[in-house]
């Protein structure tokens, strides 16, 4: 399949650049000028990947990033000019999936965008997830916990499975919302959210008021733990 990358860069010989990279590499791409069009952009077409800067006009990256978690978990990739350590932290700690440094070596940014999309990619068909003592079926959509079936209600299972999909990652309110439920600024929605990870929590957790599945960050959202893998 051939993926959909969206390019936020306001320099026009960079984005030319990236577009020729990637085009090359096989990829379709899709190029914004500044953050109002790129988040455009990333709800029209959803692209597999987005490339974005962070030095734009009118609204930065951080905040295009911090829109874009809001409604959706395509992974985002920055490279931006910007190598101090607290603002690849912050741009970690909104939800981008990698920080790149101005100039960039061609080579390192394909291999890692390469490796984001393949780690997604294999999630999605993977048939279990098994994280310590709690076993995902994501075929038959059976739950267990030390081997003992728990019952969940199809919404429990989508958000679990949602997490356990995007495992690694943090998923924020929003984006739950909008992945689980197809609600888009939803008011109510943040409560909605909470009480399902709630009672998600009393069915699988050990000691639901000390999780050590599905965990807080704290001013993000969600993510769940990530300890062993099977497929
Ligand atoms: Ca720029």
């Amino acid at each position: 399949m051939k993926h959909k990358i969206l390019i936020i860069e306001d320099e026009p010989q960079l984005v030319g650049i990236l577009e020729y990279l990637l085009k090359d590499e096989g990829y379709s791409v899709l190029a914004a000028y500044n953050g109002e069009d790129g988040l455009k952009l990333a709800k029209m077409e959803k692209p597999d990947l987005v490339i974005l800067d962070i030095m734009l006009p009118q609204m930065d990256g951080f905040e295009v990033c911090n829109r874009i978690r809001k409604y959706t978990t395509i992974p985002v990739i920055i490279l931006s000019a910007k190598k101090e350590d607290e603002n690849i932290i912050k741009g970690l700690e909104i939800g981008a999936d990698d920080y790149i440094t101005k100039p960039f070596n061609h080579r390192e940014l394909i291999l890692r965008m390469q490796k984001i999309l393949k780690r997604i990619s294999t999630h999605k068909v993977t048939k279990k997830i098994k994280i310590g003592d709690l076993e995902i079926n994501l075929s038959t959509k059976e739950v267990a916990v030390k081997s003992n079936r728990i019952n969940l209600t199809p919404t429990e299972f989508n958000l679990l499975s949602c997490l356990a999909i995007n495992r690694g990652r943090v998923l924020s309110w929003e984006s739950l919302l909008s992945e689980v439920w197809n609600y888009k600024d939803w008011e109510g929605g943040r409560e909605i959210v909470k009480v399902n990870i709630r009672r998600l929590r009393k069915k699988i957790e050990p000691d639901p008021s000390h999780p050590v599945y599905l965990l807080n960050v704290w001013g993000m959202g969600y993510r769940i733990a990530c300890r062993s893998i099977e497929d």
